[in-house]
């Protein structure tokens, strides 16, 4: 039912899940959402949320959207094994200045992190912001670079 929920932003300038009227305890509170509250582990002991796990996120999300784009980019590192060392902070200077974050995707005029020696890690001496496409000629390169054309002959 996610489809249908609507943000409002709060007078510190945060986007919030519109919640609902009344309340039913165990049920998170987003509007129309009726999934079971988070219970969160902390330091001080478990803390009973208002809300879901996936709406807690949303917010965190949409309020973060920096954290969220750099912990993607870890993640998809990790899928890849690449080793990843480039903090949050480093991150956010990578980015500074371009449209990484009102651009960033997969097709023609997107902005993508590029690696500039492909065999090394993501650091911020290691990455670029570039266009998509460029990014993936760099790949084709790369892969016609690596092709031996004695691997076609092999039988096995
Ligand atoms: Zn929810």
């Amino acid at each position: 039912m996610f489809g249908i929920s609507s943000w409002e932003i709060t007078p510190a300038g945060r986007y919030k899940l519109l919640r609902t009227k009344v309340s039913k305890k165990g049920t998170c509170q987003t509007k129309y959402c009726t999934n079971p509250t988070v219970t969160e582990r902390t330091t001080g002991g478990d803390v009973n949320r208002s809300q879901c796990y996936k709406c807690r996120s949303r917010e965190n999300r949409a309020n973060n959207p920096r954290k969220y784009a750099w912990r993607q980019l870890q993640a998809s590192a990790k899928k890849r094994n690449i080793a990843f060392n480039l903090t949050i902070d480093q991150f956010k200077s990578l980015i500074a200045g371009t449209n990484y974050m009102e651009q960033k995707g997969k097709k023609a005029g997107c902005l993508q992190i590029d690696r500039i020696d492909q065999s090394g890690d993501y650091s911020l001496a290691n990455c670029r912001v570039i266009l998509a496409e460029e990014n993936y000629q760099r790949e084709i390169d790369r892969k016609a670079a690596a092709h031996n054309p004695c691997d076609d002959l092999n039988p096995f």
